[in-house]
């Protein structure tokens, strides 16, 4: 049975030593250990070797060439001036990892990195990275987006400053502490039979299906929030006691934590709400194990990136 640990991005995560997060001492230190790694992160987007690759489409079935993210060592506190230095962790060997957010008007001309790479687009990054590095990548950006829409104190408006290596700011007007968010998001498959429902959004390519999804709001349950998204979009009717967690998924666009889920569905009648999406449904499992393997002749699902992709795999495999 499939697991948040079998999840990509989610999987082969790393020793947070969040203890180390205040420890400045340490922190400067580690960053100039010979073994250190760091890798570079500008508007959101990771530097990779070789030349980025074209816009990303959602759904795409371009395949993403293989781009090694760059790893520098102690070298990269040249470029950590003008930087937010985030501190990741330690992997097994107790190497520390960091992340360097360059400015945005960081250039890569005349640096010595001029002719290594160029900052990828995320979406198009993850299908290159190793396990490890996708956990890294995800993470960073969600925390590096983060700090660039939380500039100022929420409570009273004044600029607030990046403490503890990167995982929170603080502010000096009135000392409240603000924490990187994450947002709960339901993705689910509603069931009947042997069909689940699909929903497919404005803007989408031709063809390209995958499973509805909303915020949960505040004051309700992830299971709740499944069905109302499904009535609200689609004006099918699932029970919250019904609703089967299977896994989440970190999905840092901005910083969602995705959570997949089954639901039983009450009635089958589809009315959908044109502002959310643009159509909706029914799908055999045959016609899914088809989309999945790209054998539907006009159909196709998320890739097995995306936690979409396994919320649909867990229900096809259950036959
Ligand atoms: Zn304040």
């Amino acid at each position: 049975m499939i697991t948040s640990n079998d999840i990509p991005l989610a999987s082969k995560p790393l020793d947070r030593a969040a203890h180390h997060r205040t420890d400045r001492v340490w922190l400067d230190e580690a960053f100039q250990r010979p073994d250190v790694l760091v890798f570079l992160m500008r508007n959101g987007m990771p530097l990779m070797e070789g030349p980025a690759s074209p816009p990303f489409q959602v759904g795409s079935r371009r395949e993403a060439r293989p781009r090694p993210l760059v790893w520098l060592g102690n070298e990269a506190a040249q470029y950590a001036q003008g930087a937010l230095r985030l501190f990741l962790g330690k992997d097994r060997n107790g190497t520390p990892i960091f992340a360097l957010r360059v400015p945005e008007n960081f250039t890569l001309e005349g640096s010595l990195l001029e002719c290594v790479g160029e900052f990828e687009d995320m979406r198009a990054a993850i299908a290159s990275l190793s396990p490890l590095e996708a956990n890294l990548v995800s993470t960073a950006r969600s925390i590096s987006e983060w700090h660039r829409t939380h500039g100022y104190c929420a409570n009273c408006g004044s600029p607030s400053e990046p403490v503890d290596a990167g995982w929170k700011r603080v502010c000096p007007a009135c000392e409240s502490e603000h924490f990187p968010r994450t947002d709960p998001v339901a993705i689910m498959l509603p069931i009947r039979g042997d069909a689940c429902l699909l929903g497919r959004s404005a803007g989408w390519p031709d063809g390209f299906w995958s499973c509805l999804a909303g915020f949960v709001e505040p004051g309700e349950t992830l299971e709740q929030a499944a069905c109302r998204e499904i009535a609200e979009e689609a004006g099918v009717t699932c029970l919250p006691e019904n609703a089967e967690y299977l896994f989440c998924q970190p999905w840092p666009f901005p910083s969602s934590l995705m959570v997949g889920i089954h639901v039983p569905a009450e009635t089958t009648d589809i009315t959908i709400d044109p502002k959310e999406i643009e159509a909706a449904r029914w799908f055999s499992r045959d016609e899914v194990r088809r989309m999945m393997a790209g054998e539907h002749d006009t159909a196709f699902c998320p890739p097995a990136t995306a936690i979409a992709h396994h919320v649909m795999k867990a229900w096809v495999d259950q036959d």
